[in-house]
């Protein structure tokens, strides 16, 4: 049986994988450009503890190619990429980034990369030293791309809850699944527009601190999360969540985030869709901090508000194009993301 890697590998065409060795700094780290057809590709680096370097390049490569798929749907003149760190105990981290800035600026410009998880300010400083196609949270205002991120996939909910027969936000149910940079924006944003908000996270102390400022929070064990009977699931915290365990015990009505790869596999979308779960595709709804940070380099000035918010309306339209063509919504965004690109996947 052809797994969904080989898939990934036989069917979608990249058009350069390289790999960053440093062994003085530990470091491995694997550079994917999806495709630069309609410009740069953007594609923040994540550092993970990845069991395997497969696992590693797969990764790299699902989420290069959904930038792709992001970014066409957000009609941004670029293209998707991305950058992983294989993350280990003895890494010289500051190095580590300093030898992958070296790569970035070797590409002169063909990738723009940024924060992703695992990645954060210092990091990107040491980057900096190396390359000029980084995007600086120092520069860009810190917090911008995940309030960019969090104003999107609200944009995104208001749109899922009018297909599920709600006028607005109020009274809406959202479970939100980690509160970090975007969840805690989104969750705060949602309480604010009159949803009912729960919130769950794998650090205690950040639910607390969010519930006790914002009254009317609801927080629940990470465990209970997704078993949840809400309207909204909002998973912030990481991808490949929806899986066939995960799926059993799936009360919520809707799935709208900021997480990337929120399917673990495709077929995973079908079974959705079977069971009558809207399914907001996660490269649509989470494309905020993209929009913001594609933009605020290309144009040298961060775009209004409206232009991230341009997400609420994209997601209905992919929405409703699915029911009538009775197909999963990724499929429908897939296609049209396809249609922008011109015959490139
Ligand atoms: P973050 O690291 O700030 O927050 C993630 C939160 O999830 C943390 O609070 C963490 O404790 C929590 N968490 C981890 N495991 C959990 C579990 N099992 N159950 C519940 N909570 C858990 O990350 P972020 O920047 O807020 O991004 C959140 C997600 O959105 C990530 O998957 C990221 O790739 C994606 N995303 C972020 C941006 C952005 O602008 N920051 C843009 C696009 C996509």
């Amino acid at each position: 049986m052809i797994s969904d890697f080989d898939h990934l590998l036989t069917e979608s065409s990249f058009e350069r994988v390289i790999f960053v060795r440093d062994p003085g700094a530990r470091c491995l780290a694997i550079l994917a450009i999806h495709d630069t057809s309609r410009g740069p590709a953007f594609g923040g680096i994540r550092r993970h503890r990845y069991q395997t370097p497969t696992q590693a390049l797969a990764d790299v490569l699902r989420l290069a190619r959904a930038m792709t798929l992001k970014a066409a749907l957000a009609k941004i003149p670029g293209g998707g990429g991305k950058i992983v760190l294989l993350d280990r105990p003895d890494l010289d981290r500051a190095a580590a980034y300093r030898r992958i800035g070296k790569a970035v600026e070797q590409l002169a410009g063909a990738l723009y990369t940024g924060p992703d998880v695992g990645t954060e300010d210092p990091d990107l400083e040491q980057v900096a030293t190396a390359t000029c196609y980084v995007t600086r949270p120092s520069r860009i205002g810190p917090g911008a791309l995940a309030e960019a991120t969090a104003t999107g996939v609200l944009a995104g909910i208001r749109a899922v809850a009018e297909r599920l027969g709600f006028p607005g936000l109020t009274g809406v149910h959202v479970a939100v699944q980690g509160v970090g940079e975007v969840g805690a924006r989104l969750a705060r944003a949602l309480l604010g527009s009159g949803a009912r908000v729960t919130i769950a996270d794998a650090d205690a102390k950040r639910c607390a601190v969010l519930a006790a400022e914002n009254s009317g929070m609801e927080v629940v064990a990470p465990g209970a999360i997704m078993a949840l009977p809400c309207d909204v699931f909002a998973p912030c915290a990481f991808g490949g969540i929806i899986h066939d365990l995960t799926m059993q015990g799936f009360k919520a009505r809707a799935i709208a985030g900021s997480a990337n790869n929120v399917l673990s596999a495709p077929i995973h979308g079908q079974r959705l869709f079977a069971k009558g779960v809207l399914y907001a595709p996660d490269f649509v709804v989470n494309a905020g901090a993209l929009i913001h940070g594609a933009l605020w380099h290309l144009d040298g000035i961060a775009p209004p508000k409206e232009r991230i918010e341009e997400i609420g309306p994209r997601v209905g339209g992919i929405l409703d194009r699915a029911r009538s063509e009775n197909l999963p919504p990724e499929v429908v965004a897939e296609r049209m993301a396809k249609e922008n690109l011109g015959a490139r996947s």
